[in-house]
């Protein structure tokens, strides 16, 4: 049986010490050990997400938190303005219509980034858009929408801008606070190298004061209460998930050991790398405006998708994800992020080469990974 190497844009790979980390007995929460572990996750995340605002965090899956910035920012009967640009954009709408909110959908091809003039002109055609809601990096698509052009135009207006960074943050450069982000909402199981099960909102100060007036259709997700525990303690209104906060204290040292910009140049060369070997492969980019933090490739025709990625995984454990909904067998998507390396890069590119071969395709074997080595090395730092 192979070895297994999950490249998938989440979850992704947990690294030994946050693995270690969760081995150890469950503590209880209302005690001072657990006070000051939240309060050094709080400052490592806030580096992270580059904000001196506050960070909650939940117990939950990504869209726990997006659930929670929408129905803590928009009132039932309020209007909320959702940039759909993929599956999990297209979330922020659902999530809309099941609390009764009213949703100005901005739809653009899925492959394509949102353009920042349109977010303009739609905010001043219907000026009862409260709140903008937008994704730093689409997972379904691989693109990296253009969040800093789009913040600043928010930011001229009363409206507050949400953006979905769940696999986005720790991997493609985003600056919350000098990009007029209002709420920033992070998924633990995407570049914060966790296994599922944290859902993490970060909130401006404007946003705060907009929620203030906001009767949220909430309980559980009640960023109000959490804000009031988040001052007494720190600590969460109810039991948190706190083997997964320890662990997430593991992979704030490795990030922050590097620092953000690393962390960001890191990922930009993972995606030329990716970039180049795709291309020696023949494969093209879906992307329109490609993510750092993953890759989605077009399938050439003649190539059964779900066959080369079962093939893949069974013969190599590469584990990379298929496209969804109208993308399924059309794209493939690998990640770079956290733990992801170099030599995991080279290594998929050689086994999409053999598995590709195993089918009947012609392949010049070393082509995509040589170009992708090569990549690797011209942007090799010291
Ligand atoms: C993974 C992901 C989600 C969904 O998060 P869950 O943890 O599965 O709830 C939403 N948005 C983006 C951009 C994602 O990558």
């Amino acid at each position: 049986m192979p070895k297994k190497r999950l490249l998938t844009p989440g979850p992704t790979q947990v690294p030994e010490a946050a693995l270690l980390s969760m081995a150890r007995q469950v503590t209880h929460h209302r005690t001072p050990e657990f006070t000051a572990l939240f309060a050094e996750v709080f400052e490592g995340l806030q580096e992270v997400f580059q904000t001196t605002g506050d960070v909650l965090i939940l117990a939950g899956s990504g869209t726990a938190a997006m659930e929670a910035a929408m129905v803590n920012t928009v009132p039932r009967g309020g209007t909320a303005l959702v940039l759909n640009a993929g599956v999990f954009a297209q979330r922020w709408a659902h999530i809309a219509k099941a609390f009764g909110i009213e949703v100005i959908e901005h739809a653009v091809p899925w492959g394509t980034a949102v353009d920042p003039a349109d977010v303009e002109r739609l905010l001043r055609a219907h000026p009862l858009i409260q709140v903008v809601f937008g994704t730093l990096m689409e997972s379904s698509t691989g693109v990296a929408h253009d969040v800093q052009a789009i913040g600043q135009i928010v930011n001229q207006t009363p409206a507050l801008f949400v953006v979905d960074a769940i696999s986005g943050a720790g991997v493609q450069e985003c600056r919350m606070d000098a990009w007029h982000i209002d709420l920033l909402v992070v998924g633990g199981q995407k570049a914060l190298m966790l296994p599922p099960g944290l859902g993490i909102v970060a909130v401006s100060d404007k946003a705060w004061t907009a929620m203030d007036r906001v009767k949220a259709q909430a309980f559980y997700l009640d960023l109000k209460l959490h804000r009031a525990k988040l001052r007494e303690g720190p600590t969460t209104p109810w039991t948190p998930a706190h083997t997964l906060i320890g662990a997430l204290a593991e992979t704030l040292k490795i990030i922050r050991a590097a620092g953000m910009e690393a962390v960001w140049r890191q990922a930009r060369r993972l995606a030329a790398a990716t970039h180049a070997g795709a291309a020696a492969l023949g494969w093209e980019l879906f992307a329109a405006r490609p993510a750092d933090g993953m890759t989605a490739l077009r399938v050439p025709q003649g190539i059964d998708a779900d066959t080369f990625l079962k093939l893949l995984e069974a013969r190599y454990g590469v584990k990379l994800a298929s496209g969804q909904k109208e993308l399924k067998g059309k794209i493939v998507r690998l990640a770079h992020l956290g733990i992801i390396d170099e030599l995991d890069i080279l290594g998929t590119l050689a086994a999409m080469e053999l598995t590709l071969a195993e089918m009947g395709q012609p392949v010049r074997f070393g082509a995509a990974a040589g170009a992708a080595a090569a990549s690797l090395f011209a942007t090799h730092v010291e």
